[in-house]
């Protein structure tokens, strides 16, 4: 950058030179519209600026963890704070995530190295109910280090020649996510749901043949380890002719998880408590809370469950993910940074008005989300049944107003758009 000149008072759009040209593809304004002036008869189109714009893009994707030194890989604080912003609660998950993820990138810079200590790869098992942020802490992290990352769920996986996905589309979507940059793909981080549902005793009782049991587990074993895979560019299996991609996926971070349900039982027995939910009088005491169970999850739990030694083996970092409860999910609704609130209260002000929720209003919300047993994945379906009739309404209702919703709203008494309405004063 030119010192001691400011350059961004230097670019302006030329739209009076009519026979300037791009400096970078020699087309002329007519052909391409306006330009961007630099200083010094310096021009570029749009179209120069897009492609720009995607290679820096490719190139920072690319340099993401590669670039990274070893001091500049986050620290497992900084990961948490980062996290924090937008999921809440967890704390316990967020730090075993941070710390294994912090080793796993420094893994990568110390493994370009020369180093006769060979550090191994930590992919990681989530267990927790569903709705508690598995798959936002796994998004998040990925987004914090500029990784690319994909979502898969173990459930469609079948062994190759079954109707179903391939375990090699996984990689497929990774790659899809890195716009087919190799490198990139190779670093990213692979969230694998519903881990749980593979279990050889899992509910997935064919009469016929094992198609997404033992087999896929096997399949997956290869890929969590590190193996060099071929991928279909086009997926699936119905191109023959196509020509494979290789992908290594030694350097890919795994995050598989799962809500084991049942497990509970397993831990209470070996605990030699009572199984939870049965609620016997004087059995109170000895019964554990809501989620406590969590807390308790051992490795031979998890085997019992029927998760093959060999997977859980290459999924050494364990954490588990607490319940929410109504105080959380409360939280959920305001503090993350893409809050359902505040996106809601963005779409108003869009609309020149004001949206404000009553704090009994959220408390109903999170009553009613707590009552559906899907953790925070109940919220937006509430919300978004709340809010229906109003936006319908909202773009032709007076501009300048103020909204709140309030419990009555919640429970359906009262439709938002029908409560007085405060004008602003102008
Ligand atoms: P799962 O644990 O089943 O993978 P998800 O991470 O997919 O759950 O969460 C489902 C929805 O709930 C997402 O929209 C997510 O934003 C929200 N959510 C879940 N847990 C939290 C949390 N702890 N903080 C903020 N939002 C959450």
């Amino acid at each position: 950058m030119p010192s001691g000149r400011d350059f961004n008072s230097d670019r302006k759009t030329s739209t009076n030179r009519k026979n300037a040209f791009c400096s970078f593809c020699r087309k002329s304004y007519r052909e391409v519209g306006p330009l961007v002036e630099g200083p010094g008869e310096v021009y570029i189109c749009s179209e120069c600026i897009e492609l720009c714009q995607s290679i820096l893009i490719q190139e920072r994707r690319k340099r993401g963890v590669s670039g990274m030194s070893a001091a500049s890989v986050p620290s497992p604080k900084a990961i948490v704070a980062r996290l924090d912003q937008y999921v809440v609660g967890q704390m316990q998950a967020k730090k075993v995530l941070a710390v294994a993820v912090h080793n796993h990138y420094k893994r990568l810079i110390s493994s370009a190295e020369a180093d006769d200590v060979v550090l191994d790869k930590s992919n990681i098992l989530l267990i927790g109910p569903t709705g508690s942020g598995k798959t936002l802490l796994a998004q998040t992290l990925a987004k914090i280090l500029e990784v690319p990352f994909a979502i898969g769920d173990a459930t469609t996986l079948t062994e190759a020649g079954y109707v179903g996905e391939d375990v090699e589309n996984l990689l497929l979507k990774l790659l899809h996510a890195a716009d087919f940059d190799v490198e990139a793909a190779q670093k990213g981080i692979i969230y694998i749901d519903e881990i749980d549902k593979i279990g050889k005793t899992s509910q997935n009782i064919s009469i016929t043949r094992d198609v997404s049991g033992e087999g896929v587990q096997q399949a997956l074993l290869k890929m969590l380890e590190g193996t060099v895979a071929n991928v279909p560019p086009q997926g699936g299996r119905k191109h023959p002719e196509q020509q494979y991609i290789q992908i290594d996926t030694t350097n890919i971070l795994f995050i598989c998880g799962g809500t084991f349900v049942g497990i509970e039982n397993i831990v209470s027995q070996r605990l030699g408590k009572k199984s939870i939910g049965f609620m016997h009088q004087n059995d109170s005491e000895m019964q554990m809370k809501d989620g406590e169970y969590l807390a308790h999850i051992t490795s031979d739990d998890i085997l019992s469950f029927g998760l093959i030694p060999e997977l859980l083996g290459r999924l050494p970092v364990l954490s588990t993910l607490e319940p929410l409860d109504e105080a959380t999910l409360i939280r959920v609704l305001q503090e993350p940074k893409n809050a359902l609130v505040r996106q809601y209260q963005k779409l108003f002000r869009m609309e020149d008005a004001e949206l404000t929720f009553s704090e009994d209003a959220l408390r109903a919300i999170a009553k009613k989300a707590y009552e559906k047993k899907t953790g925070a994945r109940g919220l937006r379906s509430i919300v978004e049944s709340i809010m229906l009739e109003v936006m319908y309404e909202l773009p032709d209702l007076p501009h300048g107003s103020n909204y709140e919703v309030t419990q009555d709203v919640v429970e359906g008494r009262k439709q938002i758009f029908t409560l007085p309405v405060n004008r602003k004063s102008a």
